[in-house]
């Protein structure tokens, strides 16, 4: 019995000291990532289909502006008059890249390479040594064509310099190019002054898991925030 209530109190133990360097908890600050990542943002649910619609907080609100359903296209309430819900946490593994170099599609989370105390999360689009175009929304490595996968291939990836010249990032041998999943408003490769790439010794893992989605309800014509258990989902 002793030997046993040892065991588990070791056990216990190494999950939560192990646990809590293997796989942080993070809160995502931006609306960047969207909508596989949401940060603070408002909320509504579509009156036409029912679709849960979610707005980045920091998307400016002009006066009476409405929320369009991403599914329907049905305009939504007024969303100056919503709450902000806080945004997703999510879990990361600090171990799955330890053996292994980032793979093209992947979410990783990285020390930006000009604010290295700051951590960002972002999708691997670029592999060191390749050079990347974006034109028409997407994505050309090495001159060809790359196909999306199925958990971004309704995103477009613009490019905003476009009277920039030559239109193409050069990636160096250990470096990636990062793009966000909400182009518009993601600061990311696209944008960064001292160069696209981000170098493999900055990239510290792989967030795995949105493990405590919040949602707002209403109490007493008071905006709450609840964890949405149905909202759980692992990060593709
Ligand atoms: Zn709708």
């Amino acid at each position: 019995m002793r030997k046993c209530v040892e065991t588990v109190v070791c056990l216990t133990l190494v999950l939560v000291v192990g646990g809590a360097w293997l796989f942080t908890p993070f809160a995502v600050v931006s609306g960047s990532m969207s909508p596989t990542l949401v940060g603070p943002h408002r909320q509504f649910r579509c009156a036409s289909c029912g679709e849960r619609n979610v707005t980045p907080a920091e998307v400016p609100l002009l006066g009476g502006r409405k929320g369009v359903c991403r599914k329907c296209g049905v305009l939504g309430p007024i969303l100056n008059t919503l709450p902000i819900t806080p945004g997703d946490r999510m879990l990361v593994d600090y171990t799955a890249l330890m053996y292994r170099d980032p793979r093209r599609w992947e979410v990783v989370a990285f020390q930006l390479p000009h604010e290295a105390e700051k951590i960002a999360v972002k999708r691997v689009v670029g592999l060191p040594g390749e050079t990347i175009e974006l034109r028409d929304g997407e994505v050309y490595v090495d001159g060809r064509h790359e196909p999306k996968p199925a958990a971004v291939a309704s995103i477009r990836y613009e490019d905003f310099r476009r009277y920039a010249s030559p239109r193409q990032w050069k990636l160096a041998e250990d470096e990636y190019f990062m793009l966000g999943d909400n182009p518009p408003i993601s600061d990311d490769s696209r944008l960064w002054k001292a160069g696209p790439g981000v170098a493999a010794q900055l990239i510290v893992g792989k967030p795995f898991i949105v493990h405590f989605p919040l949602r707002t309800v209403h109490w007493y014509g008071r905006p709450v925030h609840v964890p949405d258990l149905a909202n759980i989902r692992y990060i593709r």
